[in-house]
C-alpha cells in the first residue's frame, strides 16, 4: 500500500540543541532561516515540550518550501540535529514513521500524539508565515 503525498499539508523542521553553546548556534540558524525564508517561527523551548527529548525550537512551513528550506537547511545545520516531519491527519505517523532526520536521530515519544485527529474532529494549525525574508541568497 502506498499513500499519496496529497495528504501532506505542510511540514515542520524541529531544530535541537542541548547546552548554551549548541543554543548559540541554534540562533544563528534562526535568524539565517527568518531572514531567507517565509516560515513560521515557533518560540523557543527551552525544555523538552511533547514528543521532543532535548530543547528546541519548530519551523513551520508550506510545501511549496520543502525542495528550497530543506537542502539549505541539510547545508547550513550548524551541525545540530534537525527533524522534519509532515503535517497529515496522523501526528503520531507523521513523528514517528515519516519523519526525516538530518543528524543524529533522536528518539521521540510518541505517546502522547494522536493517531487521527479527523477521528477527533480537529483540524490541523494554519500556518501563518510571520517573517518576511530580507536576504536573498539561499
Ligand atoms: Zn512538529
Amino acid at each position: 500500500m502506498t499513500e499519496t503525498i496529497r495528504t501532506i499539508e505542510s511540514y515542520h523542521a524541529h531544530v535541537y540543541f542541548d547546552g548554551p553553546e549548541a543554543r548559540e548556534r541554534a540562533a544563528i540558524l534562526r535568524e539565517a532561516i527568518g531572514a531567507r525564508f517565509r516560515v513560521q517561527m515557533g518560540r523557543w523551548r527551552d525544555q523538552p515540550v511533547g514528543p521532543h527529548p532535548m530543547a528546541m525550537y519548530q519551523v513551520a512551513f508550506e510545501k511549496d518550501l520543502f525542495s528550497t528550506l530543506v537542502p539549505w537547511l541539510m547545508l547550513n545545520r550548524q551541525g545540530l540535529t534537525i527533524v522534519v516531519h509532515p503535517n497529515t491527519d496522523r501526528p503520531k505517523d507523521d513523528h514517528l514513521k515519516h519523519a526525516l532526520w538530518l543528524g543524529a536521530v533522536l528518539p521521540l515519544d510518541g505517546s502522547m500524539l494522536e493517531t487521527s485527529l479527523a477521528a477527533l474532529g480537529r483540524a490541523q494549525d494554519e500556518i501563518v508565515p510571520n517573517t518576511a525574508p530580507t536576504l536573498m541568497d539561499i
